[in-house]
């Protein structure tokens, strides 16, 4: 396998400065409507708020790919004497949860760092974090080719494993015949 240049986008989230204030999830709602900006829906967003005040947790998620399946065993941490609960910090749309999955259509949300033409400066949610509980980083580093899934196999693989391929294909007919 060849190797290739690759940008490395990272958001760094410091967690002593996130006051839970939501402005990430409000801009990154509005910023992937459709059309832009027309509407804002925390549970739309690809990034969520995990936050209970009384225990003083607030924990900014991404989230990440998408799992057909929830995992055998679950994480705890605890970090400076605070408990986080069960997936807490877990980025994956998730049988498990409501989290990361678009609530009309339930098909998986993915972060994909605000890609805009002419690209953003910097992600939305970072733009709009005025506490600065969000810093974004970039780096090159050289990685093997990968053959990448696209948004629409991601997507496809989702419906295929809650409706079974059958269901899909037909359906996928059905829509090319009036097409
Ligand atoms: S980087 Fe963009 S897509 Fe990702 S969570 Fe932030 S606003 Fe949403
Ligand atoms: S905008 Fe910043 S401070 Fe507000 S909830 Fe999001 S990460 Fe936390």
């Amino acid at each position: 396998m060849s190797k290739v240049k690759k940008k490395i986008k990272t958001i760094k989230v410091d967690l002593d400065k996130c006051n839970g204030c939501r402005a990430c999830e409000m801009i990154c709602s509005a910023f992937h409507a459709t059309p832009k900006y027309s509407s804002n829906n925390p549970a739309r967003s690809r990034i969520r708020m995990i936050r209970d005040p009384i225990r003083d947790v607030y924990v900014p998620v991404y989230a990440g790919e998408y799992t057909p399946a929830e995992c055998m065993g679950r994480d705890k941490y605890v970090i400076d004497g605070k408990e986080y609960d069960e997936c807490g910090f877990c980025r994956a749309s998730c049988p498990s949860r409501d989290a990361f999955k678009e609530p009309d259509s339930g098909l998986p949300l993915k972060c994909d760092m605000c890609e805009d033409d002419p690209p953003q400066e910097k992600p939305l949610c970072v733009q709009w974090c005025l506490n600065d509980a969000l810093i974004y980083e970039e780096r090159e580093e050289e990685v093997e080719e990968e053959v990448k899934l696209d948004d629409v196999e991601v997507g496809l693989g989702s419906m295929v494993d809650k409706y079974g391929l059958q269901k899909v294909m037909d359906t996928v007919a059905r829509m090319a015949q009036k097409s």
